[in-house]
C-alpha cells in the first residue's frame, strides 16, 4: 500500500472505531456525568462465578468479589437465570468499542432479591424479578416518557455521544460504549434504579419464561410496532436467531397475513416454517432473496424487519471493505429489504449496527417512499408489564427458541459452540448455584464438556 492510500484510508475510516482507539478517546474525553455508578462496593469474604471477556474469542468463567448495595435506590439480585444473546457475540468478536479485560458481561438475566438499598419501595428481599436489559434512572426526561431506552443519566460514554449525538441508556454488561455496568453472566447482579429495572414475576410463570422478558420478548415485539406490522400484512423477517423468530410469532399473532423467514441455518428455517408457520427462503439455496420474495408476493412484502446482524455480508465487496476498515456495518440485509418491501412500505432495523456503511441504496428509500425505521434498544419497560400477561396466559410462549440449558460453569465452552452456530444452539437457559430444577417442558441439563450436546439431524 502506498502511503498516498493510507492517507486516505486515515481520512475514510471513522475514528475511534477500535476498541483500543475508543478507550484512548474516552480517556482524553473524561466521562459523562452519570446518575449512578458503575463501579460499586463488594461485600467482604463472599465470591462468585463471573463470565469475563479478556480479548477476540477469549472468554472465561473467572472468581470475582459480590457486589454490595452502593448507593440507596440498588437492590443486589441472586441470579437464578442467565444467557447468552446474539449481540454478546459482537463483543465475543471485539467488535463493540470501548472493552475492557476483567468486564463481566451478559445483559439478560433474572434472579432472586437478596438485599434492597434504603429508598427502594417496589421489590423486598425474596422476591422473584426479571430485570431489563438496560439501566434506566426513572426521573429524567426520556424515562418520563417511557423511552427507558435512550435514559440519558446512566451512560458515560463520551465516545458514543461523540459519535452518535447523544448515547442510549447505560446496559448490563455490554462494554464501557454501553456505561461500564457489570452483567448478569454471574451468580450476583448489583441493578441500579432497582424500582425502574426490575420487574416482578408471578409464581405461575417460571424462570425459563422469565428470563425473556429482560430483553427478546419486547426487543421482538418492538420490531413487528416499529415495521408497522398490522392485520392482513405480509412481512419478511431477515434472520432467524431469536428475534428474528419471536417476532415472526408477534407478526403471526398480529394478524399477518403471510410471514417470510430468510436465513441459511436449517434448524432455524424449521421452526420458522414447522413451529410459527412462516415461509422460508433459505439463501443458501435462493442465492436471490428479492426475487424469492417477488415470487411469494409479487407486490413486495408490506413490512420488513432487519433482524440479521451488522456483521452479516453475503457479498465480497463488503467483505473486504469491512477488512481494510473502510466500512464497519454491511449495508448488504437493508439494500435487499429496500428492494423487496413494497411502495410506500416499511422496514425496520432492529439488528445492531455500529457506525459507517458504504454501496447504501438510497435511491429506492426515497424514490419507493419507504419509511427506513431505526427501532434503537427497546424500551423493555414500556412493554414487559403487558408481555407478562401474555407470557402469563400462554397467548405468548417464548419456549419454543429455548434448545439448552447448561451451567455457568461452561459458558466459555458455551459461547465458543453458539458462536459456531453448531449443535443447533439457539437460545439457552444457564444455571446458576441459585437456580431451580428445569421447568415442565423445558429442556434438561446438559453438559459441553462431556460431550452430550450433539448436531441435530434437521433438513
Ligand atoms: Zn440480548
Ligand atoms: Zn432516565
Amino acid at each position: 500500500m502506498t502511503s498516498i492510500n493510507r492517507i486516505k484510508m486515515d481520512k475514510i475510516t471513522p475514528p475511534g472505531i477500535t476498541t483500543t482507539a475508543a478507550n484512548q478517546a474516552q480517556n482524553a474525553l473524561g466521562d459523562r456525568p452519570t446518575s449512578t455508578t458503575n463501579n460499586p462496593n463488594t461485600r467482604p469474604d463472599e465470591t462468585q462465578l463471573t463470565l469475563q471477556w479478556f480479548g477476540n474469542k477469549n472468554v472465561k468463567v473467572v472468581e470475582a468479589p459480590v457486589p454490595a448495595i452502593t448507593e440507596p435506590a440498588d437492590v443486589i439480585c441472586r441470579v437464578t437465570g442467565t444467557t447468552v444473546c446474539g449481540s454478546d457475540l459482537h463483543l465475543y468478536h471485539k467488535e463493540i468499542m470501548q472493552l475492557q479485560a476483567g468486564d463481566i458481561l451478559g445483559h439478560e438475566w433474572m434472579g432472586i432479591v437478596d438485599e434492597v438499598g434504603s429508598d427502594v419501595k417496589n421489590v423486598k428481599k425474596g422476591d422473584r424479578v426479571v430485570a431489563s436489559f438496560q439501566i434506566a434512572c426513572g426521573t429524567c426526561k426520556f424515562c418520563k416518557e417511557g423511552l427507558t431506552s435512550m435514559c440519558d443519566t446512566t451512560n458515560s460514554s463520551s465516545v458514543q455521544e461523540k459519535l452518535y449525538g447523544k448515547p442510549f441508556a447505560g446496559l448490563f454488561g455490554y462494554s464501557h460504549f454501553a456505561g461500564g455496568f457489570a452483567g448478569g453472566q454471574a451468580e450476583y447482579v448489583r441493578c441500579p434504579f432497582g424500582d425502574t429495572n426490575l420487574l416482578k414475576i408471578p409464581d405461575s410463570v417460571p424462570d425459563e419464561k422469565a428470563l425473556f422478558l429482560s430483553d427478546i420478548i419486547p426487543t421482538s415485539y418492538h420490531a413487528t410496532v416499529c415495521a408497522d406490522v398490522e392485520k392482513g400484512n405480509s412481512v419478511a423477517i431477515w434472520g432467524a436467531g431469536p428475534i428474528g423468530l419471536l417476532a415472526a410469532k408477534w407478526s403471526k399473532l398480529a394478524g399477518a397475513r403471510r410471514v417470510i423467514v430468510i436465513d441459511k441455518v436449517k434448524e432455524r428455517l424449521a421452526l420458522a416454517r414447522d413451529t410459527i408457520g412462516c415461509d422460508v427462503i433459505n439463501f443458501d439455496e435462493e442465492t436471490d432473496v428479492v426475487k424469492a420474495i417477488y415470487k411469494l408476493e409479487p407486490d413486495g412484502v408490506d413490512c420488513g424487519i432487519d433482524a440479521a446482524a451488522f456483521r452479516y455480508t453475503k457479498g465480497l465487496l463488503h467483505g473486504v471493505q469491512r477488512a481494510v476498515g473502510l466500512e464497519t456495518d454491511s449495508a448488504e440485509i437493508v439494500n435487499e429489504a429496500l428492494r423487496a418491501v413494497r411502495k410506500f412500505g416499511t422496514i425496520a432495523l432492529v439488528a445492531d449496527y455500529a457506525a459507517m456503511t458504504n454501496q447504501f441504496l438510497i435511491g429506492a428509500l426515497m424514490e419507493k417512499g419507504i419509511t427506513l425505521r431505526g427501532t434503537g434498544q427497546a424500551p423493555v419497560q414500556k412493554y414487559w408489564k403487558d408481555l407478562l400477561k401474555k407470557v402469563e396466559s400462554g397467548e405468548f410462549d417464548p419456549t419454543i427458541i429455548l434448545s439448552h440449558r447448561f451451567k455457568i460453569d461452561e459458558f466459555r465452552e458455551l459461547y465458543e459452540a453458539f458462536d459456531k452456530k453448531e449443535m443447533g444452539i439457539m437460545k439457552t437457559f444457564v444455571e446458576t448455584r441459585f437456580s431451580g430444577p428445569p421447568a415442565p417442558g423445558t429442556p434438561a441439563l446438559s453438559s459441553l464438556r462431556d460431550g452430550d450436546v450433539k448436531p441435530s439431524a434437521v433438513v
